[in-house]
């Protein structure tokens, strides 16, 4: 892909709101002020639109709202809120969560006004068995795809797909799915409004602080850019997960390889900015996790949805149930790799029932190169292939009897795979427990797996308006953040698919909502 980041940019000295970023986040909160009448700059650091969000699977996690109850999926706000009390706990403020939850449905109704903005109702699981829980479909709606053409000159500065931009798949401009979709509909509405322009290639350096107020930003390498913010700046640009000296201190591995964002986009340097006008933070050792695979590039992509296979440690253990959502695999995988040390062997043993790898990776990984990278090893028994990746060969050999003795049996005594509905999801066994697939047609595979992430999750607080907080819980005036740039309402768990996105979108959905009230002749 060409590399744009170098676009030379004119920036007006002043403007209402100054949005940074644009992921999903920024790109709400630049149309809702936008559709409202402000002027808005959106100043994204990279030469491509989109960020994270841009590939993403676009599940957005709201409640209650009108796509869902259209298509007949029986969900509340008050279910929501439930769950969320019961999956986030106090760890997050109340009014946070409250703010999320009742302001889903009137974001999807208000987006959902741009003839470009359509959702439909996607079926996928919440991730945890609690009270509330949206069952069986879940809770999450996505947008319907677009036709690459419509975006016209845009469509050279949307971020590539994940499998496009890291991975050297071909470039797919026809149909835009997932986050390229969603980013595509949010750009073109944000167009259609006639108030925002977007300037790539214009890094956040600094926020402007006068008298206590934040007033504009500096962008470019030495701040030497500023603009003006006459109503706000919301800073909506990602998380630090792509800093490995931030992930090394806060996160205690190394690992920013690892991560499914864009290399260079997300390095925190907003997270710098909001701190150096007195911003409070929270959550900075979370991410929302998932175990990954290891790529010959050195990058690691997301692995989701396994309908065969085990995991073991370097041991030749299992360590968990391997059907659980992805976050919760991400953070047994977190405690284990501080334990063992990031270069421990974790790997994804598997029979040779299917073609490929029994579970869904962005892209699929090709054998003969993960095998000449040391990343893939197939034998014909557990012993041998115990010898191939460095575990002890009675372990992993009485690991995959134990396995398979309960597979034969339908039920997991050691971390009861296939009970929970999620689990059986993606399952696609025949046995008892189609969560449950024996190990036993050969050759055994096994591929590297290490713990990835989705992005960072903590950042500056912020109160139910998006406004960032100081040391002293105090609104710091004309500052606002949203997306991964702000501490999560989710706290240390993902309760469920979209939570990301769908908080992101609310936070800045409501800051921009803010701003435009702010602006309003009081009386
Ligand atoms: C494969 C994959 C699938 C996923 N699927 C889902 C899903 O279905 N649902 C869900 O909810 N979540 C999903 N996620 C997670 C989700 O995509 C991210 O958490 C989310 O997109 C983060 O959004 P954001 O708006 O905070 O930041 P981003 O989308 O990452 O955007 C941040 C932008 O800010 C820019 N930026 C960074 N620093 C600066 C600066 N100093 N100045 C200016 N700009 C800057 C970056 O270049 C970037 O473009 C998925 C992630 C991956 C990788």
């Amino acid at each position: 892909m060409p590399d744009r980041s170098a676009d030379t940019v004119a920036l007006p000295t002043e403007t209402d709101v100054v949005v940074v970023g644009s992921g999903a986040a920024a790109l709400t909160g630049a149309y809702t002020a936008a559709a409202r009448g402000l002027r808005v700059l959106v100043v994204e650091k990279t030469g491509y639109l989109g960020g994270t969000s841009a590939y993403s699977g676009a599940t957005i996690w709201l409640p209650g709202n009108g796509v869902l109850v259209r298509s007949g999926v029986a969900d509340t706000v008050e279910d929501g809120l439930e769950y969320l009390r019961h999956t986030v706990g106090d760890r997050t403020p109340a009014e946070l969560r409250e703010a999320y939850v009742r302001t889903g449905p009137e974001l999807v109704e208000f987006l959902e006004r741009d003839p470009d903005v359509e959702f439909e109702a996607l079926a996928f699981p919440d991730y945890f068995d609690a009270p509330g829980r949206g069952l069986p479909m879940g809770r999450g709606i996505c947008p319907l795809p677009l036709r690459g053409d419509r975006l016209g000159d845009r469509l050279d500065q949307l971020r590539p797909t994940i499998a496009a931009d890291q991975y050297d798949q071909p470039v797919k401009r026809g149909t835009l799915f997932g986050g390229q979709a969603l980013v595509g509909r949010l750009l073109l509405a944000l167009d259609r409004t006639g108030n925002a322009a977007i300037r790539t290639g214009a890094a956040l350096h600094s926020l402007v602080l006068d008298h206590g107020r934040v007033t504009g930003v500096r962008v470019g390498p030495d701040g030497a850019g500023s603009v003006g913010a006459r109503v706000g700046v919301l800073v909506a640009a990602g998380g630090y997960e792509c800093d490995p000296e931030r992930r090394r201190a806060l996160h205690g591995l190394p690992g920013a390889d690892w991560t499914s964002a864009a290399p260079g986009s997300n390095t925190g340097d907003a997270l710098a900015a909001l701190q150096g006008v007195g911003a409070a933070v929270d959550l900075l050792d979370e991410a929302w996790w998932c175990p990954a695979t290891l790529f010959p590039n050195g990058r690691a992509a997301f692995t989701l949805g396994l309908q065969g296979g085990i995991f073991v440690g370097p041991d030749g253990a299992r360590f968990g149930n391997e059907s659980l959502p992805y976050d919760r695999m991400g953070h047994l995988l977190h405690e284990r790799m501080r334990r063992h040390g990031p270069d421990a062997g974790f790997w994804w043993v598997f029979d040779s029932r299917t073609p490929s790898v029994p579970g869904i990776c962005q892209p699929m990984p090709d054998p003969e190169r993960f095998r000449a990278a040391g990343l893939w090893h197939s034998a014909g028994t557990a012993h041998e292939l115990a010898a191939a990746i460095g575990v002890p060969a009675d372990a992993l050999r009485g690991t995959v009897e134990r396995f398979n003795g309960f597979a034969r049996a339908g039920a997991d005594a050691d971390f009861h795979r296939g009970e929970d509905d999620y689990d059986r999801f993606f399952a696609t066994g025949t046995g008892p427990n189609p969560a449950l697939v024996p190990l036993e047609r050969g050759p055994l595979h096994a591929v590297r797996i290490v713990l990835g992430d989705l992005g960072s999750k903590g950042g500056a607080r912020i109160d139910p308006s998006g406004r960032v907080l100081d040391g002293e819980g105090r609104p710091i005036p004309g500052l606002y953040a949203a997306g991964n740039s702000a501490a999560s309402v989710a706290g240390h768990v993902y309760p469920g698919p979209g939570v990301p996105l769908g908080s992101g979108m609310v936070f800045a959905y409501r800051a921009a909502t803010a701003m435009r009230e702010a602006t309003q002749p009081v009386g």
